[in-house]
């Protein structure tokens, strides 16, 4: 087996597959209440496309699989996606990020096809705020998700917030208290300036210290000492095992352990979150003068190629920082 690894010696074995750029919320820090800037449906890779382009990345050495968004739970065809993902010759492991609306519906036949656990997006545990940071008063739906997700035993259940200033950063310590009620495992996102909007503003974010200055007089935070290439740096609460994440991309980057790489929901290979630079798989696969043996070959050193190209750290701290094109929610996050 081929091992995907850059010029920093970072061995990737993650990918990140956004199965569409659609979504049925408009969080304020992704995307403007009236974002329409679609991708066209037949640029969206085909599940076929799909499926062959995460078989070549098996033979690299990916070995882990998460599907997001956009809202991957919007894909028509997800349950069959999962299934189809789990009967490639050495399946990865597969998770899936989604906001939860579908969930209710979705969870039992996401299990049966395969899917190991998910995490959830909630930024609040109050109905009016969600509608005011969403532009969607679905609230309930997110909460009968998250019971489906719990019935249907896609567990671990992780819970991703992201912490706006002055919108819902009143709201850690109920989170935590929340989330440990209900056995779910919350990890606090930095805000990154990845949204649509351009709402990101560095001196207003909420960092990763305000989050654990918040935390730390009503909890008693211990580093859990092994995180390995997890972007969430994760702290015992009262001594464990329960425990509460951070995931400091701004203000703390954990880019020397990335082990990640990018589907785009229109089939660009993407070495980071942050890179200005995309490998197109969908070109290589659709185009009619290639022979299928070609065709595996050129996508394999695209994924080489890409992998070559990653940069140490995202830059999110360089005065020379530039945001990429697309918002989190067309990269897939
Ligand atoms: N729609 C799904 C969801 O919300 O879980 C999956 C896609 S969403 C882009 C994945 C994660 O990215 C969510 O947890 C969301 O909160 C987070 N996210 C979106 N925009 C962000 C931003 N500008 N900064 C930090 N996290 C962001
Ligand atoms: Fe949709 Fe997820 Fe973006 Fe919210 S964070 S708008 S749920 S893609």
């Amino acid at each position: 087996m081929t091992q995907l690894i850059d010029t920093f010696g970072r061995v990737h074995r993650d990918i990140r597959v956004s199965l569409t750029d659609r979504c049925n919320l408009r969080c304020t820090y992704c995307m403007p209440h009236d974002f329409a800037a679609w991708m066209p449906s037949d640029e969206l890779l085909t599940t076929d496309e799909l499926m062959r382009i995460l078989s070549i990345g098996i033979e690299l050495g990916i070995d882990e699989v998460r599907l997001t968004g956009g809202e991957p739970l919007l894909r028509p065809d997800i349950v069959d996606i999962v299934a189809r993902i789990n009967a490639l010759p050495n399946p990865p492991k597969l998770s899936l990020t989604t906001n939860g609306l579908r969930l209710a519906a979705l969870a039992q036949p996401l299990k049966d096809a395969g899917l190991e656990r998910v995490n959830v997006s909630l930024d609040t545990l109050s109905p009016q705020r969600f509608k005011e940071m969403t532009f969607r008063d679905r609230f309930d739906d997110v909460l009968k998700g998250l019971k489906a997700a719990r019935d249907a035993d896609l567990t671990p259940i992780k819970i991703n917030t992201v912490l706006m200033p002055g919108v819902n950063d009143d709201e850690a310590v109920a989170l935590v208290k929340w989330s440990l009620d209900e056995g779910f495992r919350l990890r606090f996102i930095e805000q990154m300036p990845l949204d649509a909007g351009g709402v990101w503003d560095r001196k207003t974010m909420v960092t990763a210290d305000d989050i654990f200055h918040s935390l730390n007089p009503v909890f008693s935070l211990s580093p859990v000492p092994t995180r390995g290439s997890a972007p969430a740096e994760e702290f015992y609460i009262n001594g464990g095992p329960e425990t509460v994440g951070i995931i400091a991309s701004v203000t703390r980057p954990f880019c020397g352990a990335c082990d990640r790489l990018r589907l785009t929901a229109d089939g660009q290979l993407r070495s980071c979150l942050f890179a200005t630079k995309e490998m197109d798989l969908r070109g290589v696969l659709r185009d009619e003068a290639m022979s299928d043996d070609q065709k595996t070959a050129e996508i394999e050193m695209r994924f080489g190629k890409t992998v070559l190209s990653k940069l140490p750290g995202h830059g999110i701290n360089d005065p020379s920082f530039i945001q990429p094109d697309r918002p989190m929610s067309a990269i897939g996050g």
